[in-house]
Protein backbone atom coordinates (compact mmCIF):
# COMPACT_ATOMS: atom_id res chain seq x y z
CA UNK A 1 0.00 0.00 0.00
CA UNK A 2 3.03 2.40 0.77
CA UNK A 3 6.24 2.15 -0.81
CA UNK A 4 8.97 4.58 0.77
CA UNK A 5 12.08 4.83 -1.09
CA UNK A 6 15.24 6.85 -0.02
CA UNK A 7 13.40 9.29 1.52
CA UNK A 8 15.57 12.28 3.09
CA UNK A 9 14.99 15.40 4.74
CA UNK A 10 17.71 17.86 5.79
CA UNK A 11 17.13 21.18 7.56
CA UNK A 12 20.00 23.35 6.29
CA UNK A 13 22.85 21.34 7.38
CA UNK A 14 21.34 18.97 9.82
CA UNK A 15 20.54 15.79 7.97
CA UNK A 16 17.12 14.74 10.05
CA UNK A 17 16.23 11.74 7.80
CA UNK A 18 18.84 9.78 5.52
CA UNK A 19 17.57 7.56 2.48
CA UNK A 20 14.85 5.96 4.04
CA UNK A 21 12.92 3.01 2.81
CA UNK A 22 10.25 0.59 3.77
CA UNK A 23 6.96 -0.92 2.55
CA UNK A 24 3.53 -0.89 4.24
CA UNK A 25 1.08 -3.41 3.09
CA UNK A 26 -2.92 -3.51 3.75
CA UNK A 27 -4.37 -4.24 7.11
CA UNK A 28 -1.11 -3.41 9.28
CA UNK A 29 -0.76 -1.31 12.85
CA UNK A 30 2.74 0.56 12.64
CA UNK A 31 4.67 1.69 15.53
CA UNK A 32 7.37 4.13 14.92
CA UNK A 33 9.46 4.23 17.40
CA UNK A 34 12.91 5.94 18.11
CA UNK A 35 14.96 8.72 20.47
CA UNK A 36 14.04 12.48 20.23
CA UNK A 37 15.61 14.05 17.35
CA UNK A 38 15.54 10.31 15.15
CA UNK A 39 12.94 12.14 12.43
CA UNK A 40 10.05 10.13 13.97
CA UNK A 41 7.61 13.62 12.81
CA UNK A 42 9.78 14.50 10.12
CA UNK A 43 9.13 11.03 8.44
CA UNK A 44 5.16 11.24 8.84
CA UNK A 45 5.56 15.22 7.15
CA UNK A 46 7.80 14.29 4.78
CA UNK A 47 5.72 11.21 3.22
CA UNK A 48 3.00 13.68 3.67
CA UNK A 49 5.38 16.58 1.41
CA UNK A 50 4.84 19.02 4.10
CA UNK A 51 8.27 19.25 4.71
CA UNK A 52 10.67 19.93 1.40
CA UNK A 53 12.41 16.72 0.33
CA UNK A 54 15.83 16.55 -0.08
CA UNK A 55 15.53 12.79 -2.51
CA UNK A 56 13.43 10.05 -2.65
CA UNK A 57 9.59 10.02 -2.54
CA UNK A 58 6.41 8.37 -1.30
CA UNK A 59 3.94 6.35 -3.22
CA UNK A 60 0.52 5.11 -2.04
CA UNK A 61 -0.82 1.91 -4.12
CA UNK A 62 1.77 2.90 -6.69
CA UNK A 63 0.75 7.05 -7.14
CA UNK A 64 2.77 9.89 -6.03
CA UNK A 65 1.42 10.14 -2.71
CA UNK A 66 1.14 13.77 -3.12
CA UNK A 67 -1.77 13.35 -5.87
CA UNK A 68 -3.44 10.82 -3.48
CA UNK A 69 -3.14 13.54 -0.80
CA UNK A 70 -6.91 13.14 0.21
CA UNK A 71 -6.62 9.10 1.10
CA UNK A 72 -4.24 10.37 3.66
CA UNK A 73 -5.39 11.27 7.42
CA UNK A 74 -2.97 12.91 9.05
CA UNK A 75 -2.99 13.67 13.28
CA UNK A 76 -0.13 16.04 14.05
CA UNK A 77 1.25 16.31 17.40
CA UNK A 78 -0.83 18.24 19.55
CA UNK A 79 1.94 21.06 19.40
CA UNK A 80 1.33 21.20 16.32
CA UNK A 81 -2.35 22.27 16.46
CA UNK A 82 -3.99 25.76 16.91
CA UNK A 83 -5.89 24.99 19.59
CA UNK A 84 -7.42 29.13 20.23
CA UNK A 85 -9.42 27.79 16.94
CA UNK A 86 -13.31 28.93 17.70
CA UNK A 87 -14.39 26.32 15.74
CA UNK A 88 -16.88 23.39 17.16
CA UNK A 89 -16.04 19.58 18.02
CA UNK A 90 -18.44 18.61 15.14
CA UNK A 91 -17.39 21.21 12.73
CA UNK A 92 -13.51 20.49 13.01
CA UNK A 93 -14.98 16.52 12.09
CA UNK A 94 -16.85 18.03 9.85
CA UNK A 95 -13.95 19.09 7.33
CA UNK A 96 -12.67 15.13 6.92
CA UNK A 97 -15.55 15.22 4.47
CA UNK A 98 -14.10 17.88 2.19
CA UNK A 99 -11.95 15.59 0.39
CA UNK A 100 -15.15 13.42 -0.52
CA UNK A 101 -17.62 16.87 -0.29
CA UNK A 102 -15.40 18.92 -2.11
CA UNK A 103 -14.96 22.65 -0.66
CA UNK A 104 -18.06 24.39 -2.44
CA UNK A 105 -20.99 22.17 -1.60
CA UNK A 106 -22.84 21.92 1.58
CA UNK A 107 -22.78 18.91 3.81
CA UNK A 108 -25.57 16.81 3.66
CA UNK A 109 -27.59 14.23 6.37
CA UNK A 110 -25.14 11.58 5.47
CA UNK A 111 -21.96 13.94 6.34
CA UNK A 112 -23.38 14.74 9.90
CA UNK A 113 -24.50 11.04 10.12
CA UNK A 114 -20.81 10.25 9.07
CA UNK A 115 -19.54 12.55 11.88
CA UNK A 116 -21.83 11.78 14.76
CA UNK A 117 -20.55 8.07 14.09
CA UNK A 118 -16.99 8.93 14.15
CA UNK A 119 -17.41 10.76 17.56
CA UNK A 120 -19.49 7.73 19.15
CA UNK A 121 -16.21 5.65 17.97
CA UNK A 122 -13.88 8.16 19.54
CA UNK A 123 -16.20 8.31 22.80
CA UNK A 124 -17.02 11.94 22.15
CA UNK A 125 -20.32 11.57 21.28
CA UNK A 126 -21.74 14.22 24.03
CA UNK A 127 -18.90 16.63 23.21
CA UNK A 128 -19.88 17.71 19.56
CA UNK A 129 -21.49 21.06 20.36
CA UNK A 130 -18.29 22.28 22.65
CA UNK A 131 -15.77 24.16 21.04
CA UNK A 132 -12.46 22.55 20.56
CA UNK A 133 -10.60 24.69 23.00
CA UNK A 134 -12.68 23.79 25.75
CA UNK A 135 -11.57 20.28 25.56
CA UNK A 136 -8.86 18.68 27.32
CA UNK A 137 -5.78 17.58 25.54
CA UNK A 138 -6.57 13.95 25.15
CA UNK A 139 -10.04 14.73 23.96
CA UNK A 140 -8.90 16.98 21.42
CA UNK A 141 -6.67 14.30 19.58
CA UNK A 142 -9.61 12.00 19.57
CA UNK A 143 -11.54 14.67 17.82
CA UNK A 144 -9.23 14.72 15.17
CA UNK A 145 -9.07 11.28 15.13
CA UNK A 146 -12.63 11.21 14.42
CA UNK A 147 -11.78 13.63 11.67
CA UNK A 148 -9.69 11.03 10.35
CA UNK A 149 -12.22 8.27 10.30
CA UNK A 150 -14.86 10.50 8.92
CA UNK A 151 -12.03 11.00 5.83
CA UNK A 152 -12.16 7.49 5.27
CA UNK A 153 -8.65 6.78 4.24
CA UNK A 154 -6.96 3.83 3.53
CA UNK A 155 -4.28 5.51 5.24
CA UNK A 156 -3.72 6.80 8.27
CA UNK A 157 -0.50 8.84 9.85
CA UNK A 158 -0.55 9.30 13.60
CA UNK A 159 2.41 11.81 15.57
CA UNK A 160 2.00 10.71 19.07
CA UNK A 161 -1.43 10.16 19.85
CA UNK A 162 -0.86 8.96 22.90
CA UNK A 163 1.18 11.75 24.44
CA UNK A 164 -0.72 12.62 27.77
CA UNK A 165 -3.68 10.34 27.54
CA UNK A 166 -4.80 8.63 30.28
CA UNK A 167 -4.85 4.81 29.90
CA UNK A 168 -8.64 4.18 29.45
CA UNK A 169 -8.49 6.17 26.60
CA UNK A 170 -5.23 4.69 25.28
CA UNK A 171 -7.05 1.31 25.23
CA UNK A 172 -9.96 2.99 23.16
CA UNK A 173 -8.26 4.60 21.18
CA UNK A 174 -6.16 1.42 20.44
CA UNK A 175 -9.47 -0.38 19.99
CA UNK A 176 -10.30 1.85 17.26
CA UNK A 177 -6.94 1.73 15.82
CA UNK A 178 -7.30 -1.99 15.63
CA UNK A 179 -10.83 -2.17 13.96
CA UNK A 180 -9.43 0.35 11.09
CA UNK A 181 -6.78 -2.08 10.79
CA UNK A 182 -9.13 -5.10 10.46
CA UNK A 183 -11.03 -2.89 7.83
CA UNK A 184 -7.68 -3.20 5.29
CA UNK A 185 -6.33 0.08 6.29
CA UNK A 186 -3.21 0.93 7.33
CA UNK A 187 -1.87 3.11 10.10
CA UNK A 188 1.58 4.67 11.16
CA UNK A 189 1.65 5.66 14.78
CA UNK A 190 4.54 7.73 15.84
CA UNK A 191 5.12 6.49 19.44
CA UNK A 192 7.46 7.76 22.04
CA UNK A 193 6.95 5.79 25.34
CA UNK A 194 8.14 2.45 25.16
CA UNK A 195 5.40 1.20 27.64
CA UNK A 196 2.81 -1.66 27.07
CA UNK A 197 1.33 -0.01 24.05
CA UNK A 198 4.10 -1.18 22.07
CA UNK A 199 3.07 -4.96 22.03
CA UNK A 200 -0.01 -4.05 20.12
CA UNK A 201 1.79 -2.99 16.73
CA UNK A 202 1.96 -5.41 14.34
CA UNK A 203 5.20 -4.09 12.94
CA UNK A 204 7.48 -1.82 14.65
CA UNK A 205 9.91 1.12 12.60
CA UNK A 206 13.11 1.89 14.57
CA UNK A 207 14.12 4.96 13.52
CA UNK A 208 17.51 7.16 14.13
CA UNK A 209 17.73 9.09 11.19
CA UNK A 210 18.03 5.81 9.31
CA UNK A 211 16.04 2.83 9.57
CA UNK A 212 17.43 0.50 12.22
CA UNK A 213 15.29 -1.82 11.88
CA UNK A 214 11.62 -2.73 10.60
CA UNK A 215 9.70 -5.71 10.33
CA UNK A 216 7.27 -8.02 12.43
CA UNK A 217 7.17 -7.08 16.23
CA UNK A 218 8.44 -9.96 17.63
CA UNK A 219 11.34 -10.28 15.66
CA UNK A 220 12.33 -6.07 16.00
CA UNK A 221 11.18 -5.24 19.25
CA UNK A 222 14.70 -6.36 21.47
CA UNK A 223 17.17 -5.46 22.99
CA UNK A 224 20.07 -5.21 20.16
CA UNK A 225 18.11 -3.20 18.34
CA UNK A 226 16.86 -0.84 20.67
CA UNK A 227 20.96 -0.79 21.82
CA UNK A 228 21.76 0.53 18.52
CA UNK A 229 18.52 2.99 17.86
CA UNK A 230 19.29 4.50 21.96
CA UNK A 231 22.45 4.42 21.88
CA UNK A 232 22.16 1.83 25.10
CA UNK A 233 20.18 3.96 27.30
CA UNK A 234 17.06 1.94 27.35
CA UNK A 235 16.15 -1.48 28.86
CA UNK A 236 14.16 -4.12 28.12
CA UNK A 237 11.70 -4.78 30.94
P1 LIG B 1 11.39 13.17 16.49
O1 LIG B 1 9.99 13.31 16.04
O2 LIG B 1 11.93 11.77 16.32
O3 LIG B 1 11.67 13.68 17.88
P2 LIG B 1 11.91 15.26 14.56
O4 LIG B 1 11.40 14.74 13.29
O5 LIG B 1 11.05 16.23 15.31
O6 LIG B 1 12.32 14.04 15.51
O7 LIG B 1 13.31 15.98 14.32
C1 LIG B 1 14.38 15.36 13.60
C2 LIG B 1 15.55 16.33 13.53
O8 LIG B 1 15.21 17.43 12.70
C3 LIG B 1 15.98 16.92 14.86
O9 LIG B 1 17.37 17.08 14.86
C4 LIG B 1 15.27 18.25 14.89
O10 LIG B 1 15.97 19.15 15.69
C5 LIG B 1 15.29 18.66 13.44
N1 LIG B 1 14.10 19.48 13.05
C6 LIG B 1 12.82 19.10 13.12
N2 LIG B 1 11.99 20.05 12.64
C7 LIG B 1 12.80 21.09 12.27
C8 LIG B 1 12.56 22.37 11.69
N3 LIG B 1 11.32 22.80 11.39
N4 LIG B 1 13.63 23.16 11.44
C9 LIG B 1 14.89 22.73 11.71
N5 LIG B 1 15.19 21.53 12.25
C10 LIG B 1 14.16 20.71 12.53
Amino acid sequence: MLDVQDLSVRYGSNIALDQVTFSVTRGRLVGIIGPNGAGKSTLLKAILGLVPIAGGEARLQGTVLHEVRERVAYVPQRAGIDWDFPALVKEVVLMGCIPTMGWLSRPGREHHERVQEALERVGLSDFARRRIGELSGGQQQRVFIARALVQQADLLLLDEPFAGVDQYTEQAMLGVFEQLRDLGKSLLVVNHDLGEVVRHYDDILMLRGRVVAYGPREQIFNQDNLNRAYLGQVALV
